[in-house]
């Protein structure tokens, strides 16, 4: 059967911490454990805005980071990649480490009119030189049976917009729509699809429909991570809402780039099943 029997996701990092000595800093680390029929998958999506944070974190969770089987990068920002050199060097073994292309293109944030270097903060060579596998991939790809990273996701949704990037094309600036961003889907038995983002760049509705086609399953149990809405209008906000609803999404779990206005509103729909995530949190299904 494509889906797995158990999933545990811990937050390594993120924005906020439910625990005074974990450290909390913009960005994101997810480690998830699927296990089937034996199996053991471990997962490192992201590795969070520095290795110090990510390995120490780890060590107070008791998460043993030394037995991840694949790194999976979101998308090419540094809150997302800086500590990727880092956990490759402390985990110490050949490990894939799985992106889209783009990702590691020179990439740019727009704050206030200015530029701001937004990308991966070190050289591909340096990558090169660690013990991490690049695996450059457009399309989706299958880890184990009920896992899968998404690949570039399609762009149908007609309120989800990228704004506030660049990046450099032929010597040019140019916008960055970030074809670079994926996502994680795992199908867990009993259940259902769930979700995983970085930031969803590409748009959380997107990023669904993508996972509906990829996994072939229509039921949309959990969607969980970044959902970049911080600064999005009230009107793609109750759009995204309303979104999830005809898509039957059961839980939430909002954390990182989603905004407190976005939060407030995806509690007053979904309740109880609606939690944010901060650093420390750990989700079983
Ligand atoms: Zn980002
Ligand atoms: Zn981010």
């Amino acid at each position: 059967m494509n889906q797995v029997d158990r999933m545990r996701l811990t937050v390594l990092v993120e924005d906020l911490k439910n625990r005074p000595e974990l450290t909390a800093k913009h960005g994101l680390s997810f480690f998830i454990e699927l296990k089937s029929a034996g199996n053991t998958t471990n997962l490192l999506m992201d590795t969070g805005p520095s290795a110090d944070i990510v390995l120490q974190n780890a060590l107070k969770l008791n998460i043993a980071l030394k037995k991840v089987d694949s790194i999976v990068l979101s998308h090419g920002h540094y809150d997302h990649t800086s500590g990727l050199l880092g956990v490759l060097k402390y985990i110490g073994k050949k490990v894939p480490v799985i992106a889209h292309p783009d990702a590691l293109e020179p990439k740019f944030a727009v704050r206030k009119k200015r530029l701001k270097k937004a990308g991966i903060p070190f050289q591909v060579s340096e990558l090169g030189k660690s013990s991490g596998i690049l695996t450059l991939k457009r399309g989706p790809t299958s880890k184990a049976p009920g896992i899968w990273v998404s690949g570039e996701i399609k762009r149908a949704s007609p309120f989800e917009k990228v704004k506030g990037f660049k990046t450099v094309r032929r010597g040019k600036l140019v916008k960055d729509y970030m074809p670079d961003d994926q996502a994680l889907f795992v199908v867990v038995k009993g259940k259902g699809l769930v979700v995983v983002t970085g930031c969803a760049h590409a748009g959380l509705i997107n990023t669904i429909k993508q996972a509906q086609k990829v996994t072939g399953s229509s039921g949309v149990y959990a969607v969980i991570g970044g959902f970049h809405l911080a600064g999005a209008s009230a009107g793609r906000i109750n759009a995204t809402i309303e979104e999830l609803q005809n898509a039957g999404v059961k839980v939430v779990m909002p954390c990182h780039c989603t905004g407190k206005k976005a939060i407030t509103k995806f509690s007053k729909v979904f309740g109880k099943n609606c939690n944010q995530l901060r650093t420390g949190n750990v989700v079983t299904f």
